[in-house]
């Protein structure tokens, strides 16, 4: 079913999305505020607009793909201004609980049905249309907006009502995130006691630590020839992406009063990884900073 689709936040998630959507036969009207974003996307043979009137005027489905609550509840109230109603809205971006929930009500109010549906997979996933959605509001939206998801990704799942596809996202990657640190204080510790990397790689992934953060995207370079610590930490999932969904599990925690301990001190370390200039490369950097090759 061919979809009239507006896609609002063109970067580097959103304009492979966005050209997937079109090629999946969608009928795809992009916006971006950054004009070189929008230039690129002309070029490469999207359609471009250059107002939200323009997008609220063409959309059965407007999705967002923006970087965080305050712009994604900021491009609501514009969408709300300018007559959006009674359609759908797909928010992919990764705004947390409480903003989804902030922007379920917003839309409620104004006739908008909408859904949170953050991702994974990175923009490699989102290049190959393989990324992992995880989607929450009302079933009857989820199955309406299937033909946009399945544009997009390869693995989606109905998560639950308002907030829900938001509150996967933030626990997933809040154990991710502590798992990494586990396997760099593992690896760190066995060099220190006179052990091969090799020989606890070996022993590990047969055994009762084998996990994703070590056999797939091992911190410890060279033992995982594809893993970004054998590439110089580059591509992969960036630290500064890890801090913000840490912090976003942080938030949800003491907002609904969980102890996350291991939470709590996991940001931490991704916080001094982030400040100590190494931000931009993939957060298996940490195990540099685990391992005492930054003080902090
Ligand atoms: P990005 O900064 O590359 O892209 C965001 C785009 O939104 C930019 O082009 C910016 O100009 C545009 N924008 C901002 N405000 C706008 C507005 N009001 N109207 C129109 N455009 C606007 O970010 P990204 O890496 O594409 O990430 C987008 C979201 O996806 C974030 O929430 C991020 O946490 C999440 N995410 C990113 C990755 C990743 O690997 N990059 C993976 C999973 C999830």
């Amino acid at each position: 079913m061919k979809v009239r689709v507006g896609f609002i936040g063109l970067g580097a998630m959103g304009f492979p999305m966005a050209v997937n959507m079109a090629e999946a036969g969608h009928d795809v009207l992009g916006m971006d505020i950054d004009e070189a974003v929008m230039q690129r996307f002309m070029e490469t043979g999207g359609k471009a607009a250059l107002s939200v009137a323009e997008i609220v005027a063409h959309s059965d489905v407007v999705v967002t793909m923006l970087p965080a609550g305050d712009h994604v509840k900021a491009c609501v109230a514009e969408l709300i201004g300018a007559g959006y109603s009674s359609k759908l809205l797909v928010d992919f971006s990764t705004i947390g609980v409480e903003a989804a929930r902030d922007v379920h009500e917003l839309c409620a109010r104004h006739g908008i049905r909408v859904l949170d549906a953050p991702v994974t997979g990175g923009v490699m996933g989102a290049e190959k249309g393989s990324l992992t959605v995880m989607v929450g509001g009302s079933h009857d939206d989820f199955q309406a907006a299937k033909p946009v998801l399945e544009a997009v990704g390869a693995s989606i799942t109905y998560a639950g009502g308002p907030g829900c596809g938001q509150a996967v996202k933030v626990c997933n990657n809040m154990a991710a995130g502590i798992i990494k640190i586990a396997v760099c204080e593992a690896f760190a510790l066995a060099e220190r006691l006179g052990v091969d990397k090799k020989v606890l790689f070996d022993v590990a992934s047969h055994g009762s630590a084998n996990c994703f953060a070590l056999t797939t995207t091992c911190p410890v370079p060279g033992l995982v020839p594809t893993a970004p610590s054998s590439h110089g930490y580059k591509g992969g999932f960036a630290t500064r992406l890890m801090l913000k969904d840490m912090k976003l599990a942080q938030s949800a925690a003491a907002a609904y009063g969980v102890p996350v301990a291991l939470g709590s001190a996991a940001t931490s370390l991704y916080e001094h990884c982030t400040q100590a200039g190494l931000g931009d490369l993939d957060n298996s950097i940490i195990f540099k900073v685990v391992n005492g090759d930054f003080s902090y």
